[in-house]
């Protein structure tokens, strides 16, 4: 299956520049100790438009979309699409600035600061000379309290110092950021068809056996990795099922993927429930409506002897 997906040229190191070209831009507007829109940051916002429309017109020659692309590709086109948009580009040129202000207020080691839709919260590299730091955009809108304690996170990425850190990330404005960012393009069967099952013909199916057909349609991917441990997860803030492409083989009957899209499903339905600040997912409702899968018993077993090997 993923053979057959498309791959946008070059498309990694052209991330890789935008970021730097940020990064450039801001450090010119902190020497001249102003914040200005010059023609660089024109050309930055027209580069990334380009490239958002290049990656559209690519789907569009496969006829398929950018939901279809790798879920790397994917990332980046939906962040493209989101700086697309002027607001979006000048509260994120905003945030570098401030992050990088409070930076050189605190520190003289050089930085590498990205701000995007990675897969990941915060990461943070201290190295010999240069600290790389990744920060997800959905820490966008940070008030500029926030990105002290950001850039102080960076500084001294401590699990105590990381706390406020994390529960920024699960709050509303955060949120808000990423369900603006996330927003699915359709899909053709090109992503969802795999060797011998469709993942989108099961979705809809369990959909309204299970749900009555309400639950919304999330993406759906194929794991790029044949993971027997792992078999499906859903990532809240992508609103994302990935099901390990291990489950795309003629020796897996359909009903153990679909009980294994059925579980993932049932995390979209009912995300999270926080107890003394430990997320929990699996709830006794959970667990209650998972057993009203019809080949529940059949299809644990089955799991039971993949993950014994
Ligand atoms: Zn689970």
């Amino acid at each position: 299956m993923t053979t057959r997906m498309i791959s946008i040229r070059n498309l990694n190191s052209n991330i890789e520049t935008l970021h730097l070209v940020f990064q450039k831009t801001s450090s010119v507007d902190i020497e001249k100790n102003n914040y200005v829109t010059g023609s660089e940051k024109e050309q930055l916002f027209h580069r990334i438009q380009t490239l958002e429309m290049q990656i559209r017109q690519k789907c569009h020659q496969h006829d398929c979309f950018p939901a279809d692309l790798s879920d790397t590709a994917y990332r980046a086109y939906l962040w493209l699409a989101f700086l697309s948009q002027r607001q979006r580009f000048d509260q994120h040129s905003a945030f570098i600035y401030a992050f990088l202000e409070h930076w050189r207020e605190l520190t003289n080691r050089s930085i590498i600061l990205k701000l995007y839709n990675s897969a990941f919260v915060f990461q943070c590299k201290p190295e010999k000379k240069t600290t790389q730091v990744a920060i997800s955009e959905g820490f966008l809108l940070a008030s500029s309290k926030d990105v002290q304690m950001l850039v102080d996170c960076s500084l001294r990425p401590t699990p105590k110092n990381l706390v406020p850190l994390r529960a920024l990330s699960r709050g509303n404005t955060y949120k808000h950021v990423m369900g603006q960012i996330w927003r699915h393009t359709p899909q053709s069967n090109l992503s969802t068809q795999g060797e011998i099952y469709d993942l989108q013909r099961m979705f809809d199916k369990i959909n309204d056996e299970y749900f009555s057909g309400n639950l919304g349609q999330p993406r759906l991917r194929w794991s790029d990795r044949e993971a027997t441990r792992r078999l499906g997860y859903y990532h809240p803030d992508s609103d994302t099922i990935t099901i390990s492409c291990f489950l795309d083989q003629r020796d897996i009957p359909a009903y153990v993927v679909e009980f294994v899209l059925y579980h993932e499903m049932l995390h979209k339905k009912l995300g999270l429930k926080e107890v003394n600040s430990y997320r929990v997912a699996h709830t006794a409702q959970f667990k209650k409506l998972e057993r009203e899968f019809s080949k529940v018993t059949a299809a644990e077993t089955f799991l039971k002897q993949i993950q014994q090997k």
